[in-house]
């Protein structure tokens, strides 16, 4: 069980953290994005940066060039927006080329293809329409193939993992109407039947994507307590469902402001009979099959922003390069110069951290990469977003105009408007980026929780408390002193022009850990409450996990494996990235001493208690401000 003191929490504070926290994986091995805040650099783990195999390019680039190829000539992404419908020949002929079996296994009728490819995969997909990417994503990343790739036993496999390859589409049903971001509230459940061969499923699913197409989709229900303790304990499990069993019903199909054809709806399960056999990673193990399965699904929206950015780079340069205003084309004022470098800077940044997280998966299925894939999906969705509103911005009133506008009156229709709303959703499903914030907070604060979290619980008796003091004094007067040791070592054989990069990164990860350490001296087992806190030192560890992965593999390019880059210009980027980290991590550290957390906190808790009704005037025409006006 977790070292956090729950004692002073509301009970179902206390249910939802416990539920998580059972459900987190074995951390006994501390991932290099891990180590960052403890004030470690393993540059073993990451140095030389792990460029794809050539065997690994040469297994990929059959499927990839044909995705490549339909997505270009088959696809028009601003007809499915005006439709909401994917045509049906485009997922056929997506179906038959393995586009929903990248990575299960070719003996079980997949295509067996990488982490790594199938990141590529989604970066093809990602550049060129968002409803795409999130049917195909929401099958393998999420559906059925991922969990029970992980999870499955063989019979499973054998029976639904060919099925789903082929193109029989999956979904994955969590969400309900009262549970987003936190299941502990599950409302549907699974009873089992008297001789427990069966459950019978009860319960409603909102916002299943593919759940109106779907086959075959994986359901999270509560299923009976156990007692643990002498307390009943709350299970989570999974079941595969096949969409044809009796009882299960699409309700609606739900419709949003962006991915218009989207297929997702409202799943209702009446008296639903499903096999025991169907119980994916066993009974009470949905929770962790779930999370489990989005460490490395997470992966895909980072990557398919890449490809979103890289496209909006294109557009963004081909009108700042054409549009003259003001005696010179628009890019060369600094104002819009400025967002073409960010957005260079962001798109490099971005598919450094994917790549090599997605190369960390391929060398080793069982890494640890929870933290390096939820810095992917933070930093890589964040990063999307601001790409697509800069090079709106940059096209001026055009990016406000519809791509059909654009055509109708005879100019060349760039849909920056439609990628403004397919994208914004990517900051908040698979985890919204202020979950994104907590969770990686908690794994940041974990090593010290093991250390010190005992001295900290209250729900201990005090002499437990006293040794764990005693433990964790001994620790600390080791540990503490190192974070403070000047320390400047980089990789041997590193390009000598990114050492000073790779230094700074070592320096400030040092930095990095004593104000985490400091955080918790101040705060106590209070700072679990202070997320801007929090958000910030993860905000500090993602920037430098960016800085790493970029000027890792900078390094890489420039010793020749990629003879398509410049040395000069990765160098220029990298000083670019270098720069920026550096400016954002001071400003970080400044917002954690000086801020203004405590004042809004307290203005907000006035405006949750029904105060500031000035603000919020009924009938603004009639209304008066409250404050007396000069005469004029
Ligand atoms: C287009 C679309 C597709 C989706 N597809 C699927 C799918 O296939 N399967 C599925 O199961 N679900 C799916 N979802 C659901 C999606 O994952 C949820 O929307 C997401 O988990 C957030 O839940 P919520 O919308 O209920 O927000 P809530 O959890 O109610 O959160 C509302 C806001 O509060 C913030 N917040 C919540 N808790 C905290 C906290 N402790 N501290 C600080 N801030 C907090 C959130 O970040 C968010 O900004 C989909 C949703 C959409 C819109």
């Amino acid at each position: 069980m977790s070292n956090i003191d729950t004692s002073k929490m509301s009970a179902g504070q206390r249910e939802a953290l416990e539920l998580t926290e059972a459900a987190r994986g074995n951390d006994e091995d501390r991932s290099f994005a891990g180590g960052l805040f403890m004030g470690r650099c393993a540059w073993d783990q990451v140095y030389p940066f792990p460029e794809q195999s050539p065997a690994d390019i040469e297994a990929g680039q059959p499927f990839l060039t044909e995705l490549a190829r339909i997505l270009r000539d088959e696809v028009d992404a601003d007809q499915i927006d005006a439709d909401g419908e994917i045509p049906e020949p485009v997922i056929q002929h997506l179906a038959a080329i393995g586009a929903f079996g990248i990575k299960i296994p070719k003996h079980l009728g997949g295509l067996g293809l990488s982490q790594t490819n199938y990141c590529h995969a989604a970066r093809l997909l990602g550049a060129t329409d968002a409803n795409l990417t999130a049917l195909l994503s929401a099958h393998q990343s999420i559906g059925v193939p991922q969990p029970l790739k992980l999870f499955g036993t063989e019979e499973q496999q054998r029976k639904f993992l060919p099925r789903v390859a082929k193109g029989e589409i999956s979904a994955f049903a969590l969400t309900e109407t009262d549970v987003g971001s936190d299941p502990a509230r599950m409302k549907t459940t699974a009873e089992p039947e008297a001789d427990g061969r069966h459950y019978v499923i009860n319960g409603e699913k909102l916002w299943c994507t593919n759940g109106t197409k779907a086959g075959v989709i994986i359901v999270m229900a509560r299923t009976p307590d156990e007692v643990v303790n002498g307390k009943p304990r709350r299970r989570i499990t999974a079941f595969i469902v096949e969409m044809n069993t009796p009882g299960v019903e699409v309700v609606t199909r739900c419709r949003f402001m962006g991915l218009r054809a989207l297929y997702n709806g409202v799943v209702r399960f009446t008296n639903v009979r499903v096999p025991a056999a169907n119980i994916v990673g066993g009974v009470g193990r949905g929770l962790k099959v779930a999370l489990t399965t989005l460490n490395t699904g997470r992966l895909t929206i980072p990557a398919a922003c890449v490809g979103l950015m890289q496209k909006c780079l294109d557009h963004a340069l081909d009108w700042a390069e054409t549009r003259e205003q003001w005696g010179a084309p628009i890019g060369k004022h600094a104002a819009i110069g400025e967002k073409l470098a960010q957005l260079a800077a962001d798109i490099f940044a971005t598919e450094s951290m994917v790549l090599l997280t997605a190369a960390l998966v391929d060398r080793d299925p069982h890494a640890d990469i929870r933290l390096e894939a939820a810095m992917c999906k933070l930093y890589g969705s964040e990063a999307g977003w601001r790409a697509v509103d800069d090079t709106l911005q940059i096209r001026g009133g055009r990016g406000y105009e519809t791509a059909a506008s654009q055509r109708a009156r005879g100019e060349t229709p760039v849909p920056v408007e439609r990628y403004l709303r397919d994208s914004r959703i990517n900051r908040i499903f698979e985890g919204s980026t202020e979950i994104m914030h907590l969770f990686l907070a908690r794994e940041a604060l974990d090593p010290h929780l093991k250390v010190a979290g005992a001295v900290l619980d209250t729900r201990l008796p005090l002499g437990k408390r006293a040794a764990a003091a005693m433990k964790a004094g001994g620790f600390y007067a080791l540990w503490y002193p190192s974070v403070w040791l000047p320390a400047n070592g980089t990789p041997a054989g590193l390009t000598p022009e990114l050492a000073p990069v790779l230094a700074y990164a070592r320096r400030a990860s040092r930095r990095l850990a004593r104000t985490l350490f400091h955080a918790m001296a101040l705060h106590g087992p209070a700072l679990e409450k202070r997320q801007l806190t929090l958000g910030r030192i993860v905000d500090i560890g993602t920037e430098l996990f960016a800085l790493t992965a970029s000027t890792l593999r900078a390094d890489a390019l420039i010793k020749g494996l990629c003879p398509n880059h410049p040395r000069e210009e990765l160098l220029r980027l990298v000083v670019c990235l270098h720069r920026r980290a550096r400016l954002r991590i001071d400003a970080l550290h400044r917002d954690l001493a000086t801020n203004t957390d405590d004042a809004h906190h307290a203005l907000s808790r006035e405006l949750l208690d029904g105060r500031h009704t000035y603000l919020r005037p009924k009938d603004p025409g009639l209304s008066r401000p409250p404050f007396p006006t000069a005469k004029a």
